[in-house]
């Protein structure tokens, strides 16, 4: 089976030890794939901070110039993967960035290249900001030559002329009848790919997460692993059940004790097509 681990969110905002804290040690074991938003604009994500939080002002990362170190330093020793998360991640009206729009391909062309350039990374994989991509935004990704950090999905651009994604279709509902949990692989949609992210925040399910993790161990396919660094602390609204940054540690811990667990980044396991 491969793991990995994807985080949301670092921008502007981000302080280097923050990452520090959630990661320093887990990246002895393998990789963490950052979703970077590279001009973020200070709406209401709660990875805002609270003192900028609704003012609409727009933040490049060049302007934390400790967090860029911090990267440059940690993506050429292969600690982090970049990847490219939205361009403003909060748009003023609160809809999701990627889900209409019509300067999107403006948008994913610029903020990789931008990230590339300020923090020496090659870019494989776009993430966009709440998960959600419409048509357009899926296509312009696609004109960019990246693969999605999550499944689309035919409400959300999946051609339906084409041989892939009825292919695709068909293997899930094939799937979905023997468990209704989880995608284990990754889905291989011809001009792109994408990989199921398996959630953890306040809101999930750590039985369900246990689950999904031990059927796609069984079936040796992908478990993509996607939190946030700023929430790391925060309790789990199941009563019970751990926080959510044990919940991530459990799931890591398991991981790394697995002799059968290989543990890589999002984009190596999404470009690397022996992996399916
Ligand atoms: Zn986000």
């Amino acid at each position: 089976m491969y793991f990995c681990v994807r985080d949301d969110d670092t921008s502007f905002f981000t302080a280097p030890e923050e990452l520090e804290r959630a990661y320093g040690e887990v990246m002895q074991w393998g990789p963490v794939s950052l979703a970077v938003v590279p001009f973020h604009r200070a709406g209401t994500s709660k990875a805002v901070p609270e003192k900028f939080r609704g003012r609409g002002s727009v933040h490049p990362l060049h302007e934390n110039r400790a967090l860029v170190a911090y990267l440059r330093a940690a993506v050429s020793e292969g600690r982090f993967e970049i990847m490219l998360h939205g361009y403003h991640h909060d748009e003023p009206s609160d809809r999701a960035e990627f889900s209409m729009g019509n300067d999107l391909t403006r948008k994913i062309i610029d903020g990789r290249k931008y990230l590339e350039d300020l923090i020496g990374a090659s870019i494989r994989v776009f993430v966009p900001p709440h998960n959600t991509i419409g048509r357009r935004g899926l296509r312009a990704m696609v004109r960019a030559k990246l693969h999605l950090g999550c499944v689309a999905g035919f409400r959300s651009g999946w051609s339906p002329f084409s041989h892939a994604t009825w292919r695709t279709w068909l293997e899930l509902r094939r799937w979905r009848k023997i468990d209704a949990l989880g995608i284990p692989w990754i889905l291989d949609l011809g001009d792109h790919r994408e990989i199921a992210a398996n959630p953890i925040t306040p809101l999930s399910s750590f039985e369900s997460n246990k689950r999904i993790f031990d059927t796609i161990l069984r079936v040796e396919g992908v478990f993509c692993a996607a939190t946030h660094y700023w929430e790391l602390s925060a309790p789990s609204i199941n009563s019970g059940e751990p926080t959510v940054g044990e919940h991530l540690r459990y799931l890591i811990e398991w991981a790394r004790k697995d002799p059968q667990v290989i543990w890589r980044s999002v984009g190596d396991v999404l470009s690397n097509s022996s992996v399916f």
